[in-house]
């Protein structure tokens, strides 16, 4: 060899659990780091897929690609996508058994990609039923109109996804794709209202400004020639990205919405929403001689209410007036400066949210599988797709992150139960002893935060609900009263009286499966509460915009009970989706950013370990390999090494387990080396399989 270096030596091994010193950090970063400057993206952990962003568009997609990997066990060719999501679809097929791919990461490490390949791999490698063809062009199109609206440019990826989604494929009997399902969690409305510098709006925004025609920008009332009148939009100062076409997505969005089914006054209506979004974000307010708040510009709220088909002066007045009941009397009360321009942004944040709920609807409306009988008859299975938020930490942490951290803890819990679960259940199936692997259980660290009562979900609600002085430093000081002394809790305040510098006065920590977080409290009551003063719904209750109609219903003004906080109902969303996860067999992809400069070639050591270290992939391995480091078919390690053994070579007549055996003798295997269970074939050390590879390559 020219380098003078082996194959394994120069690429590393394609699957972790295949090194020597399992349990080095070190040794994990290097395989991945000499992987990746070949270009080698993917590498195992077992059944478990780590991808490495590239930066840069490999040729490792194509359709022969997709063939290479159809059919093939894991082990027999390098590692890539193809072949994950291949096993999940012949799982579905042969066992018809429920699978999910579950792909997490941090921002910027490639999950969305990831889901993407996935779904391409399945629209075109899977047979067609009749009229699938037009589904399998939805499930495609689905994804440029949520990310039209619900990804934005942030410094970290830009195109990041501002909400967690799931999506289910579902297959017919003959493994056609014939329907799916999407689940949104948590879109990041704040956005909507507000960017950090350097960031931007959803991406939607941009696109119709820069890219819608004359006349409908004209509808709309929308000028593109000063893109920067648009308060909504500058907040960032990052009008344009040279990575980021406009015009060409407003295209492929423009196209996707015929696909999935929209017609030209839906997109319109829809538009007009997005547009009257544009127009209140220009709203401004002024106060007079008397300290009372109006409105000191005039065209902006034209616009909205002629966009939404609402009252502009009733529109005027909810926007600098509240209504109050007391006792049992409903009064008009003034809002100050302040209290207008946040409930101006309120109603910018709901009209936004509600409008991306909807949308997922309507997608699912056109990807659910239109034929009732033959779906409950003869449809097999679905593969979920998950690609939500990773573990998050900042300079500055709030509640999005609390929220986005407590989801990973989740993906944690589940993850552990199904591994070793699986684990055990192979064993068990295989009819072999049962090891007890040691780790760390995180279970503590959920129901600190979700513990109904006790838990600082419960506590934050509790807060909330408070009649008088409750606020963000009141609902730590409970905290602090109730979860003190906590394993996994912390504040400022130490046993013995003295101060922890580490946490502010107006954090609390917490000690992460993943590692410590610091939560600033500020913002932590509202953005919970998320709360839309009465009267503003009332007048979005009465538009005469078609998709504003079914946002907004009267029944919420009736309705006397108080809505979910934002917490709860993520909580809830998250129980519903680990019910669904839970009742699927598990695929993981862990992806990992090689650099923050989103730069091809950059391999940046610190960052990487880093996120090892998040994903949880050292315990991982450890796991995997605490039993036995590889199995395999009895089919497919006699396949595979049949040549080596005279016996076995070309075939062997007898029972698969018998020709195991005799190949497994033949080359030597030590008794504690190897365990056959019922249809497998359990090796213990790599190394043992290595000799083994090796001997089939002389
Ligand atoms: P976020 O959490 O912010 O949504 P993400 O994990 O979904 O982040 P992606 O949007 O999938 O990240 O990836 C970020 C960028 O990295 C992509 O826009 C693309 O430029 C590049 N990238 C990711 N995966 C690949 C890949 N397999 N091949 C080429 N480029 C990739
Ligand atoms: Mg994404």
């Amino acid at each position: 060899m020219e380098s003078g270096l082996s194959a394994r030596d120069r690429v590393g091994v394609q699957d972790f659990l295949l090194l020597d010193n399992y349990t080095s950090e070190a040794a994990f970063i290097e395989n991945l780091r000499r992987r990746y400057k070949e270009n080698l993206i993917y590498t195992y952990i077992g059944s478990v897929l780590v991808s490495v962003n590239p930066y840069r568009e490999l040729e490792i997609y194509s359709k022969q690609h997709m063939e290479r990997y159809r059919g093939v066990n894991f082990y027999e060719i390098s590692p890539h996508i193809y072949a994950l999501a291949d096993n999940s679809y012949r799982a579905v097929r042969t066992e018809r058994k429920d699978q999910c791919i579950l792909i997490s990461g941090e921002s910027g490490a490639g999950k969305t990609e990831a889901s993407k390949k996935v779904l391409q791999y399945y629209t075109t490698m899977c047979p067609t039923r009749n009229n699938t063809q037009s589904i399998r062009e939805r499930l495609l199109q689905s994804t440029p109109v949520l990310e039209a609206f619900g990804n934005a440019k942030t410094l970290r990826n830009d195109n990041s996804s501002r909400f967690g989604k799931y999506m289910d494929v579902q297959f017919d009997y003959k493994g056609a794709p014939i329907g799916g399902h999407i689940l949104n969690y948590l879109l990041e409305k704040s956005r909507v209202v507000h960017q950090n510098h350097g960031e931007r709006n959803f991406h939607i925004f941009y696109q119709l400004l820069e890219s819608g025609d004359g006349a409908l920008l004209k509808r709309l009332g929308l000028d593109r020639t000063n893109p920067q009148q648009y308060h909504y939009l500058v907040k960032g100062n990052c009008p344009r990205v040279s990575s980021i076409s406009d015009k060409n997505s407003w295209k492929v969005v423009s196209k996707a919405f015929t696909v999935i089914g929209f017609n030209e006054e839906e997109v319109e209506e829809l538009l007009k929403v997005v547009a009257s979004v544009l127009h209140l974000g220009n709203t401004q307010f002024g106060e007079d001689e008397y300290g009372e708040t109006h409105l000191t510009t005039e065209m902006p709220i034209k616009y909205v209410s002629e966009l939404l088909g609402v009252e502009g002066s009733y529109l005027s007045e909810a926007l600098t007036h509240k209504k109050i009941v007391a006792k049992g009397e409903e009064m008009i009360g003034p809002l100050s400066l302040e209290q207008a321009v946040s409930a101006r942004d309120a109603l910018a944040k709901a009209i936004y949210g509600r409008t991306f709920t909807w949308l997922v609807q309507k997608i699912n409306q056109s990807l659910a599988f239109q034929d009732e009988v033959y779906y409950t008859s003869k449809c097999s299975s679905v593969i979920g797709l998950l690609d939500i938020y990773g573990f998050e930490v900042f300079q500055n942490n709030s509640f999005e992150q609390f929220c986005i951290n407590y989801c990973n803890e989740k993906l944690q819990q589940l993850f552990i139960e199904l591994t070793l679960k699986s684990e055990q259940e192979e064993y068990e199936a295989e009819g072999i002893g049962w090891e007890t692997v040691e780790y760390f259980n995180n279970k503590i660290i959920c129901d600190l935060v979700e513990e109904k009562f006790k838990g600082i979900i419960a506590i934050l609600d509790e807060e909330c609900l408070r009649p008088g002085d409750a606020c963000d430093l009141t609902f730590l000081e409970k905290l602090e009263d109730r979860l003190g002394g906590h394993a996994h809790f912390v504040t400022h305040k130490l046993a013995n009286g003295k101060i922890r510098k580490a946490v502010g006065r107006e954090e609390f920590r917490l000690l992460h499966y993943a590692g410590e977080v610091n939560y600033n409290i500020n913002g932590f009551l509202d953005k919970n509460n998320d709360l839309l003063y009465r009267n503003l719904k009332e007048v979005m209750c009465q538009s005469s915009n078609q998709i504003m109609k079914e946002c907004f219903q009267t029944d919420e003004l009736t309705d006397q009970r108080r809505p979910e906080t934002a917490a709860t109902q993520f909580k809830l969303s998250l129980a519903k989706l680990m019910d669904i996860l839970m009742s699927k067999q598990p695929s993981y992809i862990r992806c990992i950013k090689p650099n923050d400069a989103k730069q091809p070639g950059r391999f940046e050591e610190v960052l990487v370990r880093h996120q090892v270290k998040y994903l949880g992939l050292m315990e991982n391995l450890r796991v995997r390999r605490a039993g036995f480091a590889y199995r395999r078919s009895f089919e497919a390690f006699l396949q595979r090494y049949k040549p080596l053994c005279p016996d076995t070579w070309p075939n062997w007549q007898g029972k698969l387990s018998d020709g195991v055996s005799t190949l497994v003798k033949h080359l030597d295997y030590k008794a504690e080396e190897y365990k056959l269970g019922r249809s497998k074939i359990f090796i213990r050390f790599p190394k043992t399989l290595f000799l083994t590879e090796d001997a089939l390559e002389l």
